[in-house]
């Protein structure tokens, strides 16, 4: 038994080891982001299960059903054009993946590109996948930088921002990832940071996000769950 009242165990009698797909990882990985994969890894392993991540790149054949844990980091404009044009290609098995309540951490750059559009620097508006409804718009003029803190139903979280984007929200019965006690999160305005559906995550804190143990573990646990769905837990 772990911190948080969350059990980790099972892992000993599964032979095929849980799979995560890292989207872009050579493209889409600011401020350390993948760290969350690391940290990932980490818990699985002290559940007593093999890892397997696979770095699915340009061009690269990908079906999410595939996998037990999608994970899509930060990136600048440059990349986030570069990978926008290829991704969508995945809609359709990111999508099923998503509305099947399967396990999915999306951060800053890696999030903007679950909604509609990203309105980057220079004006060009990227098309995201539009899986979520919502957009982000780049605002030149007040970068949202430093330490962030914000209150989720796994408890508080601390991290890091570092974007020009602002994510709005456009259906009211999105749900953020937390409400927040520092720094800015999605926008200035909403007060809200991140989203939080099903089970795929979405947010702007680096540092990286999953050094906070009550969320890594929270996301370690439904990882586990769907990996066992997946592969069929043994008798
Ligand atoms: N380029 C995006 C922005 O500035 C995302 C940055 C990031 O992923 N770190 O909003």
């Amino acid at each position: 038994m772990l911190k948080y009242g969350i059990t980790l165990k099972g892992g000993e009698a599964m032979s095929e080891p849980i799979k995560i797909a890292y989207l872009y990882e050579d493209l889409m990985n600011t401020y350390g982001d993948s760290g969350d994969v690391k940290i990932l890894r980490y818990w699985l392993n002290q559940a007593g299960y093999q890892v397997q991540v696979d770095n699915v790149s340009l061009a690269a054949d990908f079906n999410a059903a595939d996998y037990d844990f999608l994970f899509f980091g930060g990136g600048q404009d440059y990349e986030q054009t570069v990978v926008a044009r290829d991704l969508l290609r995945h809609k359709a098995t990111m999508q099923a993946y998503i509305e099947a309540g399967k396990p999915m951490l999306a951060i800053c750059g890696g999030y903007q590109l679950l909604g509609d559009y990203y309105k980057t620097s220079g004006g060009q508006t990227i098309k995201g996948l539009g899986i979520l409804p919502l957009h982000t718009v780049f605002k030149a003029d007040s970068r949202m930088i430093g330490d962030t803190e914000f209150e989720t139903e796994y408890g508080t979280v601390r991290a890091f921002e570092n974007h020009s984007g602002r994510t709005y929200f456009d259906d009211p019965k999105l749900k953020p990832l937390g409400k927040m006690v520092q720094g800015y999160g999605n926008n200035p305005e909403d007060g809200v940071e991140g989203l939080h559906y099903k089970n795929t995550f979405g947010s702007y804190a680096h540092g990286p996000i999953l050094r906070n143990d009550n969320i890594a573990q929270a996301i370690a646990k439904l990882i586990i769950e769907n990996h066992q769905a997946r592969v069929g837990v043994p008798a």
